[in-house]
């Protein structure tokens, strides 16, 4: 996603609106147990006394629950606002280094979008998650199923504290 601000630069414009849909390889990124859909970005680059960026971005994508791996959603938004900064040396958290008259913004969202990932998703706070012997979705059904002696490793810790 890649924008050319020479004209900011120049002073021939003051601001580049962006109102843009971004499409992102989950495999690549790593995250693949996530399905993308496009990300909608919105706001602006601008020049005043300082060159920035303000960036909104939201998407809806799916997942599976962590416990009972049924499809859930999993809606990503978010905010990126930095200053943007000609010379390495000027680097710090708050700015992005652009070093041509072009800005690619597509990694400063999948960045963020990626940090504020939750490392585990799950569909409610109360999702029981499956059976761990037979499998089942224990939110829809019970079972027979004796956990307390699933795994002797689990039961040998138990005697320990016993
Ligand atoms: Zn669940
Ligand atoms: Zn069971």
């Amino acid at each position: 996603m890649k924008y050319d601000i020479s004209e900011l630069f120049t002073g021939k414009v003051s601001s580049i609106e962006i109102d843009d849909y971004l499409n992102v390889d989950l495999k690549e990124l790593g995250i693949d147990s996530f399905t993308a859909d496009k990300i909608h970005i919105k706001g602006s680059i601008f020049k005043t006394t300082v060159l920035g960026l303000e960036l909104t971005y939201e998407s809806n994508w799916k997942t599976e629950c962590a416990r009972c791996l049924k499809r859930v959603d999993y809606h990503i938004e978010g905010n990126i606002k930095r200053s943007i900064v000609k010379k390495f040396n000027d680097i710090d958290d708050e700015s992005v280094l652009v070093e041509s008259d072009v800005i690619d913004l597509t990694d400063l969202i999948v960045d963020d979008i990626i940090l504020n990932l939750p490392t585990q998703i799950i569909c409610s706070e109360s999702c029981k998650g499956l059976c761990m012997k037979c499998g089942v979705n224990l939110n829809e059904e019970d079972c027979e199923c004796d956990i307390e002696n699933i795994d002797p490793r689990l039961s040998k810790l138990k005697d320990l504290f016993k």
